[in-house]
Parts: C-alpha cells; structure tokens; sequence
C-alpha cells in the first residue's frame, strides 16, 4: 500500500509503471516543501523491492518493505545535505564525496533487494562538482540501479540532469485531505486538525510534524511576532534581521526562503483582514498582532510590502546578492507612526 497522502496522478502513474516493468533509471520529484516527496520515494524504493506480486507493490508488510521503511535496507540509500566549507563560509550540500560514495555503491549488486535505491534530498543544493559526478551515473546507469532526486527547485538544478530524469510534479494538498489525515493517522481533534491543515498550507508533512510536537506551532508563533514586530522597529533592527536572514539563506537555503514565505502570508492575512474578512486569516496564531497592525497601515502599503517580499524571494533563488535584497526590503517597509 502507498502510504503517501493525496497525489493520486503520481501514484497511479508509477504503479503503472512498475506493473509494466517500464520504470525510469532516474525520477525527480518536484513540489514544495513538505507535500510527500519523501515519503512518495520511500514508498516507491519499496515497490521495487517488494516481495509481493506488480499489481500489490509496495505491500507494506513483506521484509523488504518493512525495512525500508524502518531505513534499515542495505540497498536503499538517502543522501542528505551535510555542512561542507566553501568559498563563503559553510554551506549545507551535497557534496562530492557523497556522490563519489554512491558511485561506488552503484555499481555493486543489490546485497539484499532487488534494486539499488539512491534517494537525493534537496537535489537543488548539490556542489557543482557533485552536479558533474552525478550527471556521469545519470548517462550511463547501472543496471537495477534507481536514483529519485527530490526538489522544491527545479530551476537550480544543472539541466543536463534535468533532462536525463522523469519528472513527478507534486503539488500542495487539499486543506480536506490533510485535515482528515492527521484525525485518522493522530487522532487530532476536528477543530484543531482543521486549524494545522490551513496553518500548513498544503504541506502534509508539516502539519504531521506540527500536531505531534507542540514546539513546531510555539516556533511559528514567535517568528510571525518577529515579522509583526519589524513593523514597530527601527531600521537598526531591521537590518540586523535582514543580516540573520541572509546568514540562515547561506546555511539552509530552503528554511530562510520558507521563512519569507511565511512573510508573504502574514502580509496576505493583513489584506484579508483589511477586507473584513477575519474568517480566512490562515496565520491563526498571530491574530492579536494582525489585527494591531490593520489598524494603521493601508491597503496599499499591504499590496506593495506583497509585491516587494515576492520579489525578494525571486532574487534570493536566483543568489542575487541575498544581502542586498533583504536591505532594500527592510527599507520599504511601511513603518507605524507613532
Ligand atoms: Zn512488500
């Protein structure tokens, strides 16, 4: 059984192609952060493991399948971005040891299974060493060899990889799918798993995260305080959180650009609220401070603080002097006068 939520498109076309026996050397899954990719590439390592017949795969239950999903299989392996120092500091990536290893795995036999699994979280934040290495195994795969790059950027990724894999769009999920997932699988309240699905904002994963640890919800409300308050700050702490930002992107390129994100819904509450429409406000946890600032700023300061944080994303992901961007931001800001 899949146990991925929603993605019903993927799912069926993969099963397909395991049936078939037709499947790719090489899959990228696409979609934002936290909608499944994961869990959708464990679930496929299994399906070409699994010890049950095309039409059941992945069962879920045989040996193979309960220890990939225990990650205790020899053959399947996650390759995560590790700290490594480069020219601006340290940066977490994919570097090229870590693809100089799987090389050398790929070209052994599976030890237990019957497919060699190679799954690449963050494909966008591989070295470009590591980018040329991978590329090399992408055009001439090894046999019972399967690699699955994940990425919420496909745009970051060298395009001769991007050519040679099968892409997997997946998108945000339904507020329904999510809300009726964490009350079966968590057994979370109907009022709060509704709350955590529009919170998550179709980002599975994080809303599983969010009702089983407390600390996740605490951690989003004081950085929704954070951004509230920037708008009663001086441009000194501005600046210095223009400077934390920029520091975070360095480190871990997609927390800081979630983070601006989050910016940009905080600001589209503001609007909503503006409207008269409390009822949509998804950033629940930050309504005090919401309602605070609808009182002075306008719609207009709102719509253009949207536009200036969306294109501050746009810059960050195309490493437009991250820096920079952020400084011009923190001075567009409409700021309350007192
Ligand atoms: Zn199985």
């Amino acid at each position: 059984m899949w146990k991925v939520v929603g993605h019903e498109e993927a799912v069926a076309l993969l099963s397909k192609s395991m049936e078939k026996d037709m499947l790719s050397h090489a899959y990228l899954f696409v979609g934002p952060p936290q909608v499944g990719k994961t869990t959708l590439a464990m679930n496929l390592a299994q399906g070409v493991n699994c010890l049950e017949s095309p039409s059941d795969r992945p069962c879920g239950e045989c040996t193979q399948c309960r220890r990939i999903a225990l990650g205790q299989h020899p053959d399947v392996q996650v390759i995560d971005l590790v700290a490594n120092a480069s020219g601006t500091g340290i940066r977490r990536e994919i570097g090229i040891d870590q693809v100089r290893e799987v090389q050398h795995a790929a070209t052994l036999k599976p030890y237990d299974g019957k497919y060699r699994v190679f799954i690449f979280q963050d494909a966008s934040s591989l070295s470009s060493e590591a980018s040329n290495a991978l590329l090399k195994l992408l055009e001439e795969p090894p046999e019972s060899v399967l690699f699955i790059l994940l990425t919420s950027d496909a745009e970051s990724i060298l395009p001769t990889i991007l050519s040679r894999c099968q892409w997997i769009g997946l998108n945000h999920l339904p507020l329904s799918s999510i809300a009726n997932e964490l009350q079966q699988a968590l057994g979370t309240p109907p009022q709060e798993a509704i709350d955590l699905a529009r919170l998550s904002k179709g980002r599975i994963g994080w809303a599983l995260e969010a009702a089983r640890d407390p600390k996740i919800l605490e951690d989003y409300a004081a950085e929704l305080e954070r951004m509230a308050s920037l708008l009663d700050e001086n441009l000194e702490d501005r600046f210095a959180y223009a400077e934390e930002m920029a520091t975070l992107y360095a480190r871990n390129r997609e927390k800081a650009i979630g983070q601006m994100k989050m910016a940009v819904s905080w600001w589209r509450d503001l609007l909503v609220l503006k409207k008269g429409e409390g009822e949509f406000v998804s950033n629940t946890p930050a309504i005090e401070a919401l309602q605070r600032h609808a009182r002075w700023v306008s719609s207009r300061q709102v719509v253009e603080a949207i536009k200036m944080t969306r294109d501050t994303i746009g810059y960050m992901e195309a490493n437009v002097n991250p820096r920079l961007a952020l400084d011009v931001l923190m001075l567009s800001l409409p700021r309350r006068r007192e």
